[in-house]
């Protein structure tokens, strides 16, 4: 292990470690680093120092190898800034790449892409949406194509909002190859055909790499490039997308907490009608509510982590927790901003930026509409299936 870890350390010492690291470390120079080039290598250093770097990879490739329930504590403290955990290196969409990586790549392919990724010598970009007609909230829809060409694949296709491309060293690419079915590919950087163009202005900053535009005109991959099985990608993503819907969740429900914290700092002080604003029945319920929304995201999230770890796949479980606490740390940010007054929508506080940071998570990954589309059919089948006798699961 390249870190300091101890095995078989208890996870609560761990978490401490990370909340710690993230007050003391990180949130007193978060601000610097849109100036200080040299900062996320010096923070990096420190995280490794501390033990808390890569708490999501595998232990053979230098991470921590944490279960989804112990990642839930730890990625949450690691979001209460949001440079938190790209220093740690549990952000996305490296982290869910990882993962990705870890169950359906082969050995070689594990060698190549996820040690550097694991050791943070290198980005990656998971490239699935594309625009109208192409696949978006329907992955059925796509349109990017791969074919076979001698022993390689020709890829063409256009993809966007490929989030941390401009500098990703490799591409984990979905393309049709047949009727109904997909491919995963690797394509590194570099590739002839491959381009990374537009930044799409999003209304939030904090991915590095950025929302990009990018095309793939007959760009030429061998068929080791292929990453799972020909014709499993759609299959082989739920792998993916399951864990990495969830640790979105952990790392976005701290950044929510640290808003819910910032606010509380400013309500016990500011003296309104006679009273702090804590005391106000008004503010109590808004204070309250983010209470309750919290709790109820940490719990969701640890059950469906918990599930994740026992079965490997909780589609339903994911779905519940996805919505829920994508919404519930929107309403909490915007609670906070409303408590703290004008400046809770000023740049002296981060509130203002952690609501742009929050709000796309109700859309990527899944928008929580979809979600709700797929919880609801299978509850209907699950009651039909009762009343006929028959078995559905999640
Ligand atoms: C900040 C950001 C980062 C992203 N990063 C990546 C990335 O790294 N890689 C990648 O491949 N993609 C990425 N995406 C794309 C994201 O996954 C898609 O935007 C998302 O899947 C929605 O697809 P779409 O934009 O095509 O919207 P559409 O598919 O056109 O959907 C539009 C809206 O329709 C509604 N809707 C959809 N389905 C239903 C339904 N069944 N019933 C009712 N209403 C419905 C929802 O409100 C949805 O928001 C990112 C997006 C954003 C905003």
């Amino acid at each position: 292990m390249s870190t300091n870890a101890t095995p078989g350390e208890v996870p609560e010492d761990l978490t401490k470690r990370v909340t710690s690291f993230v007050d003391h470390q990180v949130i007193p120079v978060e601000h610097e680093i849109e100036t200080d080039r040299e900062l996320l290598a010096r923070l990096r250093g420190a995280a490794r120092a501390a033990g808390v770097f890569a708490p999501s990879a595998p232990t053979e490739y230098g991470g921590l190898g944490l279960s989804m329930r112990e990642q839930a504590d730890v990625l949450e403290e690691s979001g209460r800034s949001l440079l938190g955990p790209l220093v740690m290196n549990c952000a996305a969409p490296d982290e869910g790449n990882m993962t990705l990586l870890e169950h359906v790549a082969t050995p070689a392919q594990r060698e190549r892409y996820l040690r550097p990724l694991a050791a943070g010598d290198a980005r990656s970009a998971f490239a699935m949406t594309e625009p109208a007609p192409g696949a978006g909230s329907d992955p059925g829809t796509l349109t990017t194509r791969a074919v076979r060409d001698g022993g390689d694949w020709l890829i063409d296709g256009r993809k966007w909002f490929i989030t941390g491309a401009d500098g990703a060293a490799f591409f984990i690419v979905m393309a049709g190859t047949g009727a109904d079915a997909a491919t995963m590919f690797l394509v590194d950087a570099g590739t002839p055909g491959l381009s990374v163009g537009r930044h799409i202005p999003t209304i939030d900053a904090g991915f590095t790499g950025g929302h990009c535009e990018v095309v793939f005109d007959r760009c030429r991959v061998p068929s080791s490039a292929v990453l799972g099985e020909v014709d499993r990608g759609f299959a082989n993503a739920q792998v993916r997308l399951g864990p990495a819907r969830l640790t979105h969740c952990m790392r976005w429900l701290g950044v929510a907490r640290r808003a819910h914290e910032i606010m509380l700092g400013y309500v016990v002080k500011r003296e309104l009608f006679g009273s702090r604003l804590a005391d106000l029945g008004l503010a109590q319920h808004l204070i309250a509510d983010n209470e309750i929304d919290i709790a109820a995201s940490r719990s969701l999230i640890r059950t469906t982590a918990a599930t994740l770890d026992e079965r490997g796949r909780a589609n339903h479980e994911t779905s519940i927790a996805k919505t829920f606490v994508s919404e519930a740390v929107g309403r909490i940010v915007d609670r906070s901003v409303q408590l703290c007054g004008g400046q809770g929508v000023s740049h002296d506080l981060p509130l203002a930026r952690f609501l742009a940071e929050v709000r796309p998570f109700r859309i990527y990954d899944g928008a929580s509409e979809v979600h709700r589309w797929s919880v609801a059919r299978r509850a209907v089948r699950r009651y039909e299936a009762t009343r006929t006798g028959g078995t559905t699961h999640g």
